[in-house]
C-alpha cells in the first residue's frame, strides 16, 4: 500500500538508538532507543487494561515523561489517543471524553482530584498500569497507515463549543514535513517544548522529533528563568512559543542576547501586537510568525528565515505542501483565510455537518479574516465573527488592541463591538494596567495610533480579561463584564 510507513518510533530507535529524544531541565535524558522500549513496553500493560485496536484512550496531562510514553504505546496498539487540556473545568472534560466516546482514561496523579470525578469507564493514573504485566499474546504494530487517526483534540472554544478534531498520521507526518522543508533540520537542533502537548503546538513538536530523529528538551510548563537558561546554556536552537511566553522572554532578556544558536523562536496560536514584534526585532531575537489552528495539525504558514526582518506582522507564505486563497475579497482585499493540503484535517468527530460547513473541495475555510500582500505573504487580520462594522466601515478589534497594547501602562486589552443606534456597531475596550493611567492619556494616545472613527466609545479597567482554558481571549464575553465588580468604567 503506498500510504504505510514504518512505524515511526521504531524506525527512529533504528535510525538513531542512541540519540536524545527527550531531555529534561534536572539532567534527565531517554534515547530513541529506550523510549522505544519503554513505549512499547506500556503498551503491552494497556493491552493487559483492555485497549486494543481503534479504542479511545482519553490522557490527561501536564508534560511528562509518563504522558509522551502512553501517547506512543497506544499508538502501537492502534489505539486513538483524546488529549485533554488539564485546564478545562469538570464539565467541560466530562462533555469531551463523552463526545470523543473515550472508554478509557489514564492521568497524571496530582490531577486525581479532577479525574475521579470525570465519568469514564475505565479510568487509571499513570504508574497504576506499570502494575499490570504485559499482555503475552499481543502483537504491537510495526507499520503506520498515513489515513488512519492517531490523535483526537478539541479545538480551543473560544468562538463556541470545542470541536474534537481528528488528526491522522498523515497529517501530522506532512506538518512535520512541511515545517523541515521551511525551517530546515540541522543536525544540532534541540527544539525547547513548553507548550503543552495536550495543545497541537506541544504534540506536532514530539511528532517533529520522532520523525527527524530531534531533541526535544522538555519542561512541564512554560516559566520564563527555565526557557531562559535553556536557551543560553543546554543548546536549545528552536522555540515554540504563544504572544505571553514572547512578552515574557522579552522581559527576562532585558539588555541581555541570546545566543546565535538560537535560531528560530517560532510564534504562532494567535495576534501578536506589532510593538512586540519590533521589540523582538530590535532584541535581535529570531521570532518567525505563523498561522494555524488545531484543524491544520499546527502551522500551515510560516514565515522563513530569510523573510523575517522584512515581513515583521506577516505570518508567512503557504508551507509547501499547503495552498491558500483569500476567499470573497473585499475591496482592500481582506477576506476569509482558506487553506488545503495534507496536513488538514479531514473532518471534525462526529460532526458531520459542521465538518462540511468547514471543509468544501479539501479547502478549509479558517473562519479567520486576512489578505495577501503583493509578494504572497498573508497578513492575518481577525476572526470572522469579531470584526466590527461601524458606519459602513469595518473596524478590526485586534488592531486597536495592538495599538492600546503598545502603551507601557497597559499589560492586556480586549476590544469589541456593540450595538449602536447611529452607527450599528461601535468598539470598546477593556484594560489591565500595569500602573495607574487616566482616561485622558489614553484618549491622547489613541489620537496618535487610531484613527477616531475606531476609537473605543467606551473604555473600562479590569483586573483580568476573560479567557478560556487555552488562555485565549474570548472576545465574546467581554460585553459581560460591564457593570460587574472589579470593573470600572473610564470612558
Ligand atoms: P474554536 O475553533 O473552538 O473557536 P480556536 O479557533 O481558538 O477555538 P485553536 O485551533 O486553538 O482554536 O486556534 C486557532 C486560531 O488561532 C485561528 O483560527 C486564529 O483565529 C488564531 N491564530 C492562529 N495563528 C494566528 C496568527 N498568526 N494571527 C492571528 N490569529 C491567529
Ligand atoms: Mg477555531
Amino acid at each position: 500500500m503506498q500510504d504505510t510507513i514504518p512505524h515511526w518510533l521504531s524506525k527512529q530507535a533504528d535510525i538513531s538508538p542512541n540519540c536524545a529524544a527527550i531531555q529534561y531541565a534536572n539532567g534527565y535524558q531517554i534515547t530513541f532507543q529506550e523510549l522505544k522500549e519503554q513505549s512499547q513496553m506500556y503498551a503491552k500493560k494497556l493491552a493487559t487494561w483492555g485497549v486494543k485496536e481503534g479504542s479511545h484512550v482519553a490522557v490527561l496531562s501536564t508534560n511528562k515523561q509518563a504522558m509522551i510514553t502512553a501517547i506512543h504505546a497506544i499508538s502501537y496498539l492502534k489505539a486513538v489517543v483524546v488529549l485533554l487540556n488539564t485546564r478545562l473545568t469538570n464539565e467541560e472534560l466530562t462533555y469531551q471524553i463523552k463526545d470523543a466516546d473515550a472508554s478509557f482514561l489514564i492521568y497524571a496523579d496530582e490531577l486525581k482530584v479532577k479525574a475521579v470525578q470525570i465519568p469514564c469507564l475505565n479510568k487509571a493514573v499513570f504508574e497504576e498500569i506499570d502494575n499490570y504485566h504485559e499482555h503475552a499474546d499481543i502483537v504491537l504494530t510495526t507499520e503506520i497507515q498515513l489515513n488512519t487517526p492517531f490523535s483526537i483534540m478539541y479545538t480551543s472554544g473560544t468562538t463556541g463549543s470545542p470541536k474534537g478534531v481528528i488528526h491522522t498520521y498523515g497529517n501530522h507526518w506532512w506538518s512535520a514535513i512541511g515545517s523541515a522543508l521551511n525551517l530546515g533540520i540541522h543536525s544540532d537542533d534541540k527544539w525547547l517544548a513548553a507548550l503543552p502537548i495536550f495543545h497541537v503546538s506541544g504534540l506536532s513538536i514530539l511528532i517533529r522529533s520522532v520523525v527527524y530523529g530531534m531533541s526535544v528538551y522538555l519542561l512541564e510548563k512554560f516559566d520564563k528563568t527555565s526557557v531562559q537558561k535553556a536557551i543560553m546554556h543546554e543548546g536549545v536552537t528552536i522555540v515554540s512559543v504563544v504572544t505571553v511566553m514572547l512578552q515574557q522572554l522579552l522581559e527576562e532578556l532585558g539588555t541581555d542576547r541570546y545566543p546565535t544558536s538560537l535560531r528560530c523562536v517560532l510564534l504562532g496560536g494567535g495576534p501578536a501586537p506589532r510593538p512586540l514584534l519590533e521589540q523582538a526585532k530590535e532584541m535581535n531575537v529570531p521570532v518567525f510568525q505563523s498561522f494555524g489552528m488545531t484543524e491544520t495539525a499546527s502551522q500551515i504558514v510560516t514565515l522563513s528565515a530569510g523573510d523575517a526582518l522584512q515581513k515583521v506582522g506577516s505570518a508567512g507564505k503557504p508551507l509547501f505542501p499547503a495552498q491558500l486563497m483569500i476567499k470573497d475579497p473585499d475591496h482592500s482585499g481582506v477576506g476569509e483565510i482558506c487553506v488545503k493540503g495534507p496536513m488538514v484535517t479531514s473532518g471534525y468527530y462526529k460532526k458531520r455537518e459542521a465538518t462540511n460547513k468547514a471543509i468544501q473541495g479539501g479547502w478549509l475555510a479558517t473562519g479567520d479574516l486576512g489578505y495577501l500582500d503583493d509578494e504572497g505573504f498573508l497578513y492575518v487580520v481577525e476572526r470572522r465573527h469579531d470584526l466590527i462594522i461601524s458606519g459602513g466601515e469595518n473596524i478590526y478589534p485586534s488592531e486597536i488592541e495592538s495599538a492600546l497594547a503598545g502603551h507601557p501602562a497597559i499589560k492586556e486589552v480586549g476590544v469589541t463591538g456593540i450595538s449602536d443606534t447611529k452607527w450599528g456597531e461601535v468598539p470598546i475596550a477593556f484594560i489591565v494596567t500595569k500602573y495607574r493611567l487616566t482616561l485622558q492619556e489614553i484618549m491622547s494616545y489613541l489620537d496618535e495610533h487610531v484613527a477616531s472613527y475606531k476609537q473605543p466609545k467606551e473604555v473600562y479597567e479590569v483586573d483580568a480579561l476573560p479567557r478560556n482554558a487555552s488562555n485565549k481571549l474570548v472576545r465574546s464575553h467581554l460585553k459581560q463584564i460591564r457593570g460587574k465588580e472589579g470593573c470600572k468604567q473610564l470612558r
